[in-house]
């Protein structure tokens, strides 16, 4: 299985002073343990605009300090550009059958939130991907982490057709 990275997520999105868990520390290591990952590109605001609101994207892309999203998610001016190389991996491994290793982290962020360490939705982003543009009817996402997903949660409401969604724990 091909794995999909990037070598700038150990530069872009840090904020050293924010003592975060999520930090590129994580994607060094990662990329020393599979040397041979493919570069990924960055998603389109297309692409992500099918998750959240072109009004969010803007607001992220506008960052030009050190900020606060949430009491876990930090932003900083390298952070919109991290977010949508992170998105567009996520993308890339669904078209490969691949495997994303990226920062920041997309599971929890809303339409218009960042959450729990999230800005962008990746891996939802990478599932509307494979329904628009794959031709996918459907896409299953299994999210393993200690609490309920909740922007991959959000982004199937709505779309109830295609989609079941999680129940928040
Ligand atoms: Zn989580």
């Amino acid at each position: 299985m091909d794995v999909v990275s990037h070598a700038a997520f150990t530069e872009l999105h840090r904020c050293d002073s924010a003592r975060s868990p999520e930090h590129a520390g994580r994607l060094r290591v990662l990329h020393g343990a599979f040397p041979e990952y493919v570069h990924g590109t960055p998603a389109t605001h297309e692409q992500v605009c099918r998750v959240h609101s072109p009004g969010y994207v803007a607001a992220i892309e506008a960052i030009d300090a050190e900020v606060r999203l949430d009491p876990d998610t930090y932003g900083v001016p390298t952070t919109s550009e991290a977010a949508l190389l992170a998105t567009g991996c996520a993308i890339r491994a669904v078209e490969i059958g691949g495997f994303a290793l990226v920062r920041p982290p997309g599971h929890h962020a809303l339409e218009s939130q960042a959450m729990g360490f999230c800005i962008f939705g990746n891996v939802a982003i990478a599932a509307r991907h494979a329904q628009d543009e794959l031709g996918l009817e459907r896409v299953a996402v299994v999210d393993f982490d200690v609490h309920h997903g909740t922007g991959n949660g959000r982004s199937g409401q709505g779309r109830e057709d295609r989609t079941r969604t999680p129940r928040e724990s």
